[in-house]
């Protein structure tokens, strides 16, 4: 069964009358259980995308609609939001005097006790936050704080959880953990989660979805794999990899002409040790498992390889025999 839960249809809102700001014309769809990351540049839209979302703002045109209903901006209702959407920002909202677990159960109603009290142990249990149950909210770290806020948001029969940079403050290991616990709590409750982050590597390997945002505007969508190894633009090559972009003539050089447009190739499509370019290389960088590789060739053209780390790898100097493999001509 594949439902679609949010329909965003041509949503415009500007900030400034002025100058350009806020976001236009944006068009997708959500399917219910999906994980979708909205991923852009800084000042890209993404925050006031997930906003409209939720209804906190009045949107110029357009509407969103969630298990299709039309979501109501704030001059239309007076709580934003709609039951069945959470959204969770960078100050979390909770009750820090209070302990992690009365913040969870006040989402509750006291209808049904027994039910309050299991549900809520459910939720802790599924972020691993069961032990903290009795602290305050002052006494927990950043990330701590966060899976409450998370635990809190999807107590309630929440069917789609928005998560505005969920991942920036907290360190590498845990958001290792984080990005695993969101994946598993999509897959067993089927929630849809909407998060948005300005590094792509959060999204990208998370998301059943991604949508690229670039000056307001929604640049390019689809899953991950599909973006990374077909980007339409140079922007989207670049936000989610470590792309070589080429001008025309730069191209050419190699032989590849790329009618004026750009020659877009990440660093683990380019073949050392075959073809018929020769290359220096200029400098290696150690990266862990593999080695990134500065290659020139002739006029001084220049860009990315890399190699793994184990074996016999080529050496700063090395002159190397270099294919392009695989690329795609971007605008
Ligand atoms: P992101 O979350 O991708 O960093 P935002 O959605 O916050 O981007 O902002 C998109 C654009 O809209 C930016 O140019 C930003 O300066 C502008 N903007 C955001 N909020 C406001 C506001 N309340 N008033 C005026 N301009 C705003
Ligand atoms: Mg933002």
């Amino acid at each position: 069964m594949h439902r679609t839960i949010l329909s965003v249809k041509n949503i415009t809102k500007q900030y400034l009358a002025t100058q350009s700001s806020g976001i236009s014309d944006i068009s997708f769809d959500i399917t219910e259980g999906e994980i979708v990351a909205i991923i852009g540049e800084s000042g890209s839209g993404k925050s006031t995308l997930l906003k409209a979302i939720y209804g906190l703002l009045s949107l110029d045109s357009g509407e969103v609609r969630f298990q299709d209903k039309r979501v109501l901006g704030p001059d239309e209702q007076l709580i934003p939001g709609h039951k069945g959407m959470k959204m969770v920002t960078q100050d979390f909202s909770l009750n820090i005097y209070a302990k992690v677990y009365d913040n969870i159960a006040s989402m509750l109603s006291n209808t049904d006790i027994k039910s309050k009290h299991e549900k809520t142990v459910e939720m802790m249990e599924h972020l691993h936050i069961a032990h903290l149950s009795a602290k305050r909210i002052t006494e927990l770290s950043g990330g701590e704080q966060q899976r409450v806020a998370i635990a809190k948001a999807l107590v309630s029969d929440t069917r789609m959880l928005l998560l505005d940079e969920p991942f920036s403050q907290v360190d590498a290991l845990l958001k290792n953990q984080l990005r695993a616990d969101l994946k598993r709590i999509a897959t067993d409750t089927g929630v849809t989660v909407v998060l948005v982050s300005h590094d792509p590597a959060d999204g990208l390997f998370l998301a059943d979805k991604l949508l690229l945002m670039k000056d307001g505007r929604l640049l390019q969508q689809g899953a991950p794999r599909a973006l990374y190894n077909d980007p339409e633009h140079l922007y989207t090559a670049r936000l989610l990899g470590n792309a070589n972009v080429l001008n025309a003539a730069e191209a050419a050089t190699l032989g590849i002409d790329t009618s004026g447009k750009h020659l877009v190739f990440y660093p683990e499509w380019v073949l050392i040790g075959s073809g018929s370019s020769a290359f220096t290389i200029k400098d290696v960088y150690y990266k862990g498992f593999y080695e990134e590789l500065l290659l020139e060739g002739q006029g001084g053209l220049q860009f990315r390889g890399i190699q793994l780390s184990v074996g016999s790898g080529h050496k700063k100097n090395d002159q190397v025999l270099v294919n392009i493999g695989r690329y795609v001509i971007s605008n």
